[in-house]
């Protein structure tokens, strides 16, 4: 293991007590004393060890950017808008059912449908709403219980505890649907896969979702509990700016609430994110602005690329081109939380010279300065 690499004490003082835990979850599931309970990550009882696996895959404990680049892409880290792409495109479902529970363009449950039906995977790691709405992740092994993941909840899920939490002997072929954060998570990982734990390799496809931010599991769900009745809720929504609105929808009925009485529960870890587009996923997907029941899909690896055209191929999706326009907004939106996220890192360190958790090369941090 990396010198870097510390024991749970100091994921407790370095990450979890300083407002920088995501709650992506690879920390929890994978040893007795790491779990999620209401809404963090707490530690069970002291664990000895100076080394830890938690330490290690935490997105927000040192993080070489290139590193990670070269393993998933082969090539070091741009720093570009959006990550390393092959294409950026438009699609949405052709499949009515899942059109109906989807968040937008049901990209994300008709690939992972397809990606079981013909046999790529075996199951996927998601995440479901319970009836008062509080988000899980969990192993879907059929395309009824993938049905069940559909649509956004925007509350922080740790879904790598779900990942981690896998029978340590099992085959399965998996796919992972995440956030940014989870991504780069599971992307050190696999860079150094984890010890008697299950077997990272299982992943053979990982969706990326866009993330701005996440809202916190505890406070978010207070405030949705004292001002709607969530078992009557039947999907949220944060439609594209300018909306500036969170929705909340029920069979008859559609509450807004401002962004604004609503971002005062987005965890502070989101702050310091660089990564809006999940740069390292096989495939990311979100929504196009102003263009409703669609999302934007960026390929970035093969796998990804193949998985599209079989989608394509078999009538699973249809696919367009994302106008220039949807383009330039979706790279300035994401050149915009790069630069946000630095400026608060470096505020956070006080030194140019210190950001925290992530390793990038001087031009990038230069550029993105500028
Ligand atoms: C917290 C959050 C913030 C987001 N921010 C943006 C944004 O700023 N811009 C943008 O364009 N898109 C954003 N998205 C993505 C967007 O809401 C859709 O998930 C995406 O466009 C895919 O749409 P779809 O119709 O293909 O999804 P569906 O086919 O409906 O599939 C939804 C998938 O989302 C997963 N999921 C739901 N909730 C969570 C969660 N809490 N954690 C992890 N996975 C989850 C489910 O497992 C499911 O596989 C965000 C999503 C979340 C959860």
């Amino acid at each position: 293991m990396d010198m870097k690499v510390k024991g749970s004490k100091e994921l407790l003082t370095e990450v979890i007590d300083a407002g920088l835990c995501t709650l992506c979850g690879a920390c929890a599931g994978g040893c007795p004393y790491l779990v999620f309970y209401k809404g963090r990550i707490v530690l069970l009882d002291s664990c000895t060890l100076s080394q830890g696996q938690c330490y290690q895959y935490c997105p927000r404990t040192y993080t070489d950017m290139d590193a990670i680049s070269q393993q998933v892409f082969g090539t070091p880290y741009s720093g570009d808008e959006l990550g390393t792409t092959k294409e950026v495109l438009m699609t949405r479902s052709t499949d009515t059912r899942i059109k109906e529970s989807a968040q937008y363009g049901g990209t994300v449950t008709t690939l992972l449908s397809l990606a079981l039906e013909e046999g790529f995977i075996d199951g996927a790691i998601l995440t479901k709403m319970s009836d008062d709405k509080t988000p899980s992740a969990f192993l879907a092994q059929s395309r009824e219980e993938m049905l069940k993941s559909a649509g956004s909840n925007y509350m922080a899920c740790p879904v790598l505890q779900a990942l981690n939490q896998l029978p340590k002997d099992s085959e399965q072929r998996l796919a992972v649907v995440a956030m940014p954060c989870q991504i780069l998570a599971l992307s050190k990982m696999r860079q150094e896969p984890p010890q008697d734990r299950m077997n990272v390799g299982n992943v053979k496809l990982v969706v990326g979702l866009f993330c701005t931010w996440a809202l916190s599991p505890d406070g978010f769900h207070q405030f949705l509990k004292e001002n709607l009745n969530l078992p009557q809720v039947t999907k949220f929504d944060i439609p594209p700016p300018p909306a500036n609105i969170f929705e909340a929808y029920t069979p008859s009925d559609k509450i807004s609430f401002p962004l604004d009485e609503i971002r005062r529960f987005v965890m502070p870890a989101c702050a310091y994110c660089l990564d809006m587009t999940s740069e390292f996923a096989d495939i990311s997907v979100g929504s196009v602005e102003g263009i409703a029941g669609w999302n934007t899909v960026i390929i970035r690896t093969d796998v990804g690329a193949q998985l599209i055209e079989m989608a394509k191929e078999k009538g699973k999706l249809e696919v367009d081109i994302l106008l220039p326009e949807n383009l330039a907004h979706l790279k300035e939106a994401s050149l915009l939380k790069k630069k946000r996220a630095l400026q608060e890192i470096i505020t956070r360190s006080g030194d140019r010279k210190n950001l925290l958790y992530v390793s990038l090369q001087q031009s990038i941090i230069d550029r993105l300065l500028a």
